[in-house]
């Protein structure tokens, strides 16, 4: 059985189907595993400066002015963020909101056969 196949089947998938989703208004953009931008799982691009957003502080430390470190541990399915300044971890809504989107993508690429969408 060729997994690398099969994840990629199952991330065309994810994609076409929160596309869709996103496009109809059934989902939130913030929170989708895949990325609409550089169409891959969420957590393999959001490291990415294009998931720093100072309006809605996704990957953002407003009290520091600075973005957070993401550090994606594919291992133990796990996600954290980090401010380089004042040293926290995940704590604002949108933080939540990436790391739940992040994990959820890791689960999701973990498990090509249980379908995403
Ligand atoms: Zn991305
Ligand atoms: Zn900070």
């Amino acid at each position: 059985m060729n997994t690398n196949l099969l994840t990629r089947i199952a991330l065309t998938d994810a994609l076409v189907a929160e596309d869709n989703a996103e496009e109809s208004g059934f989902l939130d953009a913030l929170d989708r595993i895949t990325c609409p931008l550089h169409r891959r799982w969420v957590h393999q691009c959001c490291h990415s400066d294009s998931h720093v957003s100072r309006v809605s502080g996704h990957r953002w430390c407003r009290p520091c002015g600075r973005v957070l470190e993401v550090a994606v541990d594919e291992v133990r399915a796990t996600v954290a963020l980090r401010c380089p300044k004042c040293h926290r971890g995940a704590r604002t809504r949108a933080d939540a909101q990436l790391v739940a989107a992040c994990e959820a993508s890791l689960a999701a690429a973990r498990h090509p056969l249980r379908r995403a969408a």
